[in-house]
C-alpha cells in the first residue's frame, strides 16, 4: 500500500513551485488531491498531471485570504469525499523592502496571505478533523522565520507566526488525534525567488554546505513523510529542510 493511499489532501498554492511538487508527490503516494490556487487554468494543469499518476482529485480556484471561498471549498470537499485528512498550508508570497521603506500595503498583503490565509484554512478544516479523530495540518514556514532576512520584515514575521500557530494547534488538536507541523525550508528553486538578484542567489548557494538550492521535490518529499502515518509521533515540530544553511 502507498504511503498516502486514499487520504484526502488539500494543498493551497498548488499551481507551481513547492505546492505543485507536493500535489504530484501526494498523488504518486496514492492520495486524493484537492489542488487549489488563484487561477483555474494553472490548477487544471497540475490536476491533470496528478490524474495521469492515477490520482482522483479536484482542482479549484481558492484565494486563501477570502474566508467565504475557504469555507465553501472545505464544505465541497467534505460533501465530495466525506472527509479531509491533510491540509498543506503552502500558499505564500513575498513583498520585500527594508523596514524604513516598507509600505503598509506591502506589510498587510503578506500578513493577509501568509498568516491570515493559514488561519482561515486551518480553522475551516479543524472541526472535521476533530470529528474524524484524525488529521494532519502542515504549515509552510521558512528559515527566514527562524533567523530573519534582510528586506523581509513582513515575510519573516509571518513565517515565525506560522510556527506559533503550529505549536499552539499541536497542543489544542493533538489530544483529538490531529497532528500539526511546519517545514522551514532554506532557499528552494521556484518562481518565488525570481525577484532575488542572481548574484545574491549564487552567494546563498555558497553558504549552503550542500552548495546548491533545494529543488521543490525535496520539500515535497518531507511534506509526504509528515502527512503519512510514518510520522505518527511527529507533532508540533518546525523541521528545517535547508541543506545545512543554518548550521
Ligand atoms: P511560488 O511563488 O512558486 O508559489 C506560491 C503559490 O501560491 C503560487 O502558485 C501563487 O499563485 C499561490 N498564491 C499566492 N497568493 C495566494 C492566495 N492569496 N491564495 C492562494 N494561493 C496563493 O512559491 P514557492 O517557492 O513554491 O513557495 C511555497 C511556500 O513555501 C510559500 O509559503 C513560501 O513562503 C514557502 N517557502 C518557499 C521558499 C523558497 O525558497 N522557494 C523557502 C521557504 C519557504
Amino acid at each position: 500500500m502507498k504511503r498516502l493511499q486514499n487520504k484526502v489532501c488539500l494543498i493551497t498554492g498548488a499551481a507551481q513551485g513547492i505546492g505543485a511538487a507536493t500535489a504530484l508527490k501526494f498523488a504518486a503516494e496514492g492520495a486524493r488531491v484537492v489542488v487549489c490556487d488563484l487561477r483555474q487554468s494553472a490548477v487544471d494543469e497540475v490536476l491533470a498531471q496528478c490524474q495521469a499518476l492515477g490520482a482522483e482529485g479536484l482542482g479549484r480556484v481558492l484565494d486563501v485570504t477570502q474566508r467565504a471561498q475557504v469555507d465553501a471549498l472545505v464544505a465541497e470537499v467534505l460533501q465530495h469525499f466525506g472527509r479531509i485528512d491533510v491540509l498543506v498550508n503552502n500558499a505564500g508570497i513575498t513583498q520585500d523592502a527594508r523596514l524604513q521603506k516598507m509600505s503598509l500595503e506591502q506589510f498587510d498583503r503578506v500578513i493577509d496571505v501568509n498568516l491570515r490565509g493559514v488561519f482561515h484554512c486551518s480553522q475551516a478544516v479543524a472541526d472535521a478533523m476533530v470529528a474524524q479523530g484524525s488529521g494532519v495540518i502542515l504549515n509552510a514556514s521558512s528559515v527566514v522565520g527562524l533567523y530573519g532576512n534582510f528586506g523581509q520584515t513582513n515575510y519573516a514575521a509571518t513565517k515565525a507566526g506560522v510556527i506559533g500557530f503550529t505549536k499552539t494547534w499541536s497542543r489544542e488538536l493533538g489530544p483529538k488525534g490531529v497532528r500539526v507541523n511546519a517545514i522551514a525550508p532554506g532557499f528552494v528553486a521556484t518562481p518565488i525567488l525570481h525577484t532575488i538578484p542572481d548574484k545574491v542567489l549564487k552567494d546563498m548557494e555558497q553558504r549552503v554546505p550542500l552548495r546548491r538550492l533545494a529543488q521543490p521535490e525535496e520539500i515535497a518529499n518531507v511534506y509526504a513523510f509528515l502527512a503519512s502515518d510514518e510520522a505518527s509521533y511527529v507533532n508540533g515540530a518546525a523541521l528545517e529542510v535547508c541543506g545545512g544553511l543554518t548550521i
